[in-house]
C-alpha cells in the first residue's frame, strides 16, 4: 500500500548518501521532499506539519552535523519520528480482572469488521482463548448469517439474535451475549456493531448504547486504509459520538495511498493495535509502528 510513499522517502533520503557533512539547505531540500510524500500520500497536514518540523528541529542539532554519517543519522531520525506518528509501542489488548473480556468493534459499514471479527477470534482462539463472537449488526442484511459464517471459518462460536434473544434489537442482543459468555465460559467476547455508509447520528447513538451496555473492556475502531482523506474526519467523529482505546487499519493490502489512515493514531492518539491484509481469516497481524517506519523506509 506504502510502494510510492516508501520510494519517495527513500530517494528523498538517499539523496544525501555519500556526502561527507550535510549543509542545512541538503537537510531541508531531503526535509521538504518527504513532507511533498507524505502529503501526497493523504497523510493529513497537522500530522506531516508535527513530524516535519521535529524532524527538522532533530536533524539540525548538533547530532547530525558531527556524524560521522550524517544521512543515516538522518534516516534514523526519519525512523523514529515515523514510528511516533504511527503511534509507537506496541499496545496489547487489556483483559478484564474478572472475564469475559468484552472487545467492541466500531466503524462504517464496509470498514472490515465483521471480517476482523473472524480474524481476531481466530487469534484469541490459537492464543488459548475461548472467544464468542457476538452478532450485534442487525442493520445489514445478510450481517448475522456473514459473522456465522466467518465464525464457522475460524473454528469460533457466534452467539445469534434468535426469538428470545433479542431479535430487532441490537443493544439487547450485545447484552443477552456478554450473558450467555459468561453463563457458558467463554472468557473473550468480541461484539460486532452497525455501521452506515456515512457518519451519523443514529450509528453513533446505537454504537454508544451497546458500549453502555456492555462496558466494553477494549473497543476497536476499523478503519478502511483505502477511504482516504476521510479516514481522519471519521476517526475524530468515532472518537466523539463512541469513543475508542485502539484502531484497526483494514485493507492494507490495497494499492490506494493509504497516508490518511496512517494519520488516525497521531490525530486520535490511540494505538493503531492491528492490521488486517486481506479477506482470508489469516490475513492479520499485529500492528507494530517501528515495523511498520521499517517497511516504508526500506
Ligand atoms: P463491515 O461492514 O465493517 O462488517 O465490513 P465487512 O467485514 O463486511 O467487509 C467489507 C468488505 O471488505 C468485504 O467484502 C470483506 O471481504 C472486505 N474486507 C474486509 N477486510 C479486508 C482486508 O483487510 N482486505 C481486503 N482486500 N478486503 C477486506
Amino acid at each position: 500500500m506504502f510502494a510510492t510513499l516508501s520510494d519517495r522517502i527513500n530517494a528523498a533520503v538517499s539523496s544525501l548518501r555519500g556526502r561527507g557533512r550535510l549543509s542545512d539547505a541538503d537537510i531541508a531540500a531531503s526535509i521538504a521532499e518527504i513532507r511533498r510524500a507524505l502529503l501526497d500520500a493523504d497523510v493529513a497536514l497537522p500530522v506531516v506539519r508535527d513530524f516535519t518540523a521535529t524532524v527538522r528541529e532533530r536533524a539540525t542539532e548538533a547530532e547530525v552535523s558531527k556524524a560521522l554519517n550524517p544521512a543515516q543519522q538522518i534516516v534514523k531520525i526519519v525512523h523514529e519520528e515515523l514510528t511516533r506518528i504511527l503511534g509507537g509501542a506496541t499496545r496489547e489488548i487489556s483483559f478484564a480482572k474478572r472475564p469475559p473480556t468484552v472487545i467492541m468493534l466500531a466503524g462504517l459499514q464496509g470498514a472490515g469488521k465483521t471480517t476482523l471479527a473472524g480474524k481476531l477470534g481466530k487469534w484469541l482462539k490459537d492464543a488459548g482463548h475461548t472467544p464468542l463472537l457476538v452478532a450485534s449488526d442487525l442493520q445489514r442484511p445478510n450481517a448475522v448469517q456473514q459473522l456465522e459464517i466467518v465464525g464457522k471459518g475460524a473454528g469460533v462460536a457466534v452467539f445469534s439474535p434468535e426469538p428470545g434473544n433479542g431479535v430487532g434489537d441490537p443493544v439487547a442482543v450485545a447484552r443477552r451475549g456478554v450473558a450467555h459468555a459468561r453463563e457458558q465460559f467463554y472468557d473473550v467476547v468480541v461484539v460486532d456493531t452497525a455501521g452506515r455508509l456515512g457518519i451519523d447520528a443514529e450509528l453513533m447513538q446505537q454504537a454508544a448504547d451497546i458500549r453502555d451496555a456492555v462496558n466494553p473492556d477494549e473497543t476497536l475502531f476499523v478503519i478502511d486504509a483505502m477511504i482516504g482523506q476521510d479516514a481522519v474526519t471519521t476517526a475524530n467523529a468515532f472518537a466523539e459520538g463512541v469513543g475508542f482505546t485502539g484502531v484497526v487499519l483494514s485493507k492494507l493490502d490495497g494499492d490506494a495511498r493509504g497516508g490518511a489512515a496512517l494519520s488516525v493514531s497521531s490525530v486520535t492518539g490511540k494505538p493503531v493495535m492491528f492490521a488486517s491484509t486481506g479477506e482470508k481469516v489469516g490475513d492479520f497481524e499485529r500492528f507494530h509502528a517501528d515495523r511498520m517506519a521499517s517497511r516504508i523506509l526500506d
